[in-house]
């Protein structure tokens, strides 16, 4: 078939073969589909869609695109989650230790973030020294060793992935329900996992905000990956207001940390437990701060020295206090994570810098009784952008 073929198909919503797909999907990683062609192509799928099994085809060819991970077939069930992404996110720097404490194996591919949603690469960035790009043969030793590592992606897995992203942040295709699923689970493949969890949030701070679409996000989750061969779980979770208590790199690598050492936020907790899939053991496990351990050696087998203060703490701080007594009945994560990346904590371009050090502590959340002239939210800010960040926080709390 010709590109023209290719187009013609699915402009007309004709079903293509797993051969058409993965020959299309070849073209496109090297170089024989031009932009144009592509954002055809994808403009086609968003608007006539994809069936499963095309979903499925695309998926494993995103996968083929590139190198894959493997790993020993000795040692504890392989396993990795992923989140759609939400303000102060911080689970998978708690999961992932907590996962090898109990057994498993957790080799872990994570990115940047952008926009208001953090990236975890960014906050294990903020400890003196950690290296988010240790060899294959390093991680190897890593998995063996502690049990689970949190690395970034390379160019060499799922390269597809990388030029279908690029062309649908251009084309406004990014929300397509088969192509996220297959960008998300074609870069998961690639870490040669066994098990996937999937926390898909909806809410204000999240990607997909309403809950029906963040429940046919996660339908198609599953129902692809365990077409293309991985036991996944999807669990639905609220972003509506932020994870835990500390929003921004370095705060939330804090709150991580006094999680693992037994003295988490509740919400916090509940979700690492629940997504574990072993609740009482991981609730055990935390409450013990059995897990700091195994957190410390995969930091310092990634070159990161805890002994240090975390990168940028030089940063001042300013107590933004309640001007009315009540309950907290909105603390909207949409707004508090705006106000984090306008103090600095995000970028908006992947080039842009980060300073690690600003963000937010909120000292409460919905359900909150508070009084006038208590202390919301402690800012921590370099000179810059106080002032519209406070804009966006007195938009965030509505106190009744
Ligand atoms: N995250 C991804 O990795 N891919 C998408 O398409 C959307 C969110």
């Amino acid at each position: 078939m010709s590109i023209s073929d290719w187009l013609q198909s699915r402009y007309r919503g004709k079903e293509q073969s797993a051969g058409e797909i993965e020959a299309f999907v070849h073209a496109v990683t090297n170089g024989s589909v031009s932009s144009a062609q592509l954002g055809a192509w994808l403009a086609f799928v968003l608007c006539k869609g994809m069936s499963e099994r095309e979903t499925v085809a695309l998926t494993k060819s995103m996968v083929a695109s590139g190198k894959s991970l493997s790993w020993s077939s000795e040692g504890g069930v392989l396993c990795d989650k992923h989140s759609t992404g939400g303000v102060g996110d911080k689970v998978s720097l708690v999961l992932a230790p907590l996962w090898a404490k109990m057994g498993r194996r957790v080799p872990m591919l994570s990115g940047r973030g952008l926009g208001i949603t953090g990236g975890t690469l960014d906050k294990l960035e903020s400890i003196p020294g950690y290296k988010t790009d240790l060899s294959q043969h390093r991680l190897e030793e890593v998995l063996n060793t502690v049990g689970c590592f949190i690395n970034g992606q390379t160019s060499e897995l799922a390269p597809a992935d990388k030029i279908l992203y690029a062309t649908r942040n251009e084309t406004q295709t990014v929300p397509s329900i088969p192509l996220i699923t297959a960008s998300i689970l074609s870069k998961k493949l690639v870490e040669g996992i066994e098990e996937l969890v999937m926390d898909v949030k909806f809410g204000s701070g999240a990607f997909m905000q309403d809950i029906s679409q963040a429940q046919e996000l996660a339908d198609s989750l599953v129902r692809v990956g365990e077409g293309a061969g991985l036991k996944i779980q999807a669990h639905l979770s609220d972003m509506s207001q932020p994870l835990g208590c500390k929003v921004g790199n370095a705060l939330e690598v804090e709150e991580a940390i006094a999680t693992l050492q037994g003295k988490g936020p509740k919400d916090l907790v509940d979700l690492v437990c629940k997504l574990s899939g072993d609740e009482p053991l991981a609730r055990k496990i935390l409450d013990s701060g059995e897990a700091f351990s195994t957190w410390s050696s995969m930091v310092e087998a990634h070159g990161g020295d805890l002994s240090l203060p975390l990168l940028g703490k030089d940063v001042s701080r300013f107590d933004w206090r309640a001007d009315s007594s009540g309950v907290v009945t909105s603390c909207d994560a949409f707004h508090i994570g705006k106000a984090a990346f306008l103090l600095g904590a995000g970028r908006e371009n992947s080039v842009d810098n980060i300073h690690f050090g600003v963000g937010l502590q909120l000292h409460s959340k919905v359900g909150d009784e508070v009084n006038s002239g208590d202390v919301l939210v402690s800012v921590f800010h370099v000179e810059s952008n106080l002032d519209i960040a406070k804009n966006y926080l007195s938009q965030a709390y509505t106190i009744e």
